[in-house]
């Protein structure tokens, strides 16, 4: 089979993407949308049959902001989907996403980012979940209730807090994976030992090729694929290289801080905000063939069944040379092609690695 036939003909699926942001900026994503990565057009396009979207909140809201947001995003999702009954369905298992495929719908799922919207009552995680949410990530770059996050230099609870061993629990009770993408390491290894399933990591690439703690050791990936778990490889160009990334992290920063000024007023900081990102957009970003990269190396570790994407699209402000947006997406199957996999291989790959765990 051609690449082209195989990447239509397989179950491919992105277990994160940040397109909830989009739709609070009042997108439509019926239409074919210039900004971003993603939109309901091109994800047919990109052969996509299922992606996650991210339920995302900042660690720096109060609990009760954090709760009226994660509700907001998982509304304005069920409005888009709504308003596209022929393009996308909503699903909540690996069965429901199937039988989309066959009736030619792209399948949206909803993962949370950030554990913080259920504050520190399990009944709010429990209506999480009842309102579709399959996954959540722990913790964002914020320590919050449930766990130390990898990104501040002080931990508060030296990895998974008391209500977090309950959180974990109640998790693998209901049937929500727990995705162990941005907390600490030593978070990483409370969850392995308290949980009782499998658990994944939803947008995570190599330490060992990039070194950045947002990514997994060689013997994380290990632990987790021994737990019987899944790393789906996210596609930000300075998690993938690290030479690239010592280059992009001051552009980001100064891009980061002048797009606050611009937010606030635009009139004033206009020409700067358009300055700045163009100089961080001029920086020669690594090929789509590093994601791929990252893929071989977790394969080469702990074989083919422990491996996906998970894009990060709309969350990321780059992205790699030739992965531009979710139509892009059959050049990984090329490129796996390539480099000999199997047609059975580029299955799991592509999303019934990810589609077996839910
Ligand atoms: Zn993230």
């Amino acid at each position: 089979m051609g690449f082209k036939n195989l990447h239509q003909d397989a179950f491919v699926l992105d277990s994160h993407c940040d397109t909830p942001l989009v739709l609070m900026e009042g997108a439509d994503l019926g239409k074919r949308l210039r900004k971003g990565h993603f939109d309901f057009n091109r994800m047919k396009e990109g052969g996509l049959d299922a992606v996650f979207f991210a339920i995302y909140t900042s660690g720096k809201l109060d609990p009760d902001a954090a709760t009226r947001r994660a509700l907001q995003l998982i509304s304005r999702t069920y409005d888009a989907v709504e308003a596209n009954p022929d393009k996308v369905a909503l699903a909540s298992c690996a069965e429901e996403a199937l039988e989309n495929k066959k009736k030619g719908l792209g399948s949206i799922f909803l993962g949370m980012e950030n554990g913080a919207p259920i504050q520190k009552d399990l009944s709010l995680l429990r209506l999480f979940y009842d309102m579709g949410v399959r996954y959540m990530t722990l913790s964002h770059a914020v320590n919050n209730e449930i766990c130390d996050s990898c990104a501040p230099k002080e931990e508060r609870w030296n990895g998974l807090s008391p209500f977090g061993r309950e959180v974990v629990k109640e998790m693998n009770r209901l049937g929500m994976l727990v995705d162990v993408s941005h907390i600490s390491d030593k978070s990483f290894y409370d969850v392995l030992e308290c949980s009782k399933r499998a658990v994944v990591a939803t947008h995570s690439c190599c330490r060992a090729i990039a070194d950045h703690p947002r990514n997994l050791t060689d013997q994380m990936i290990m632990d987790l694929a021994n737990n019987g778990g899944v790393i789906q490889v996210n596609f930000y160009p300075p998690f993938l290289n690290s030479s690239y990334a010592e280059k992009f992290w001051p552009l980001c920063d100064a891009f980061d801080n002048i797009q606050e000024k611009f937010r606030k007023n635009p009139v004033k900081y206009r020409e700067e905000f358009r300055k700045v990102e163009k100089e961080m957009l001029a920086l020669p970003r690594p090929s789509y063939t590093e994601v791929i990269d990252h893929i071989d190396h977790i394969v080469k570790l702990v074989g083919v069944r422990h491996v996906g994407i998970g894009s990060d699209y709309d969350g990321i402000e780059v992205t790699p040379e030739g992965l531009e947006g979710v139509d892009k997406l059959p050049v990984i199957t090329k490129e796996l092609k390539r480099r000999g996999y199997t047609e059975e291989e580029i299955r799991l790959i592509l999303g019934e690695n990810f589609l077996r765990l839910l």
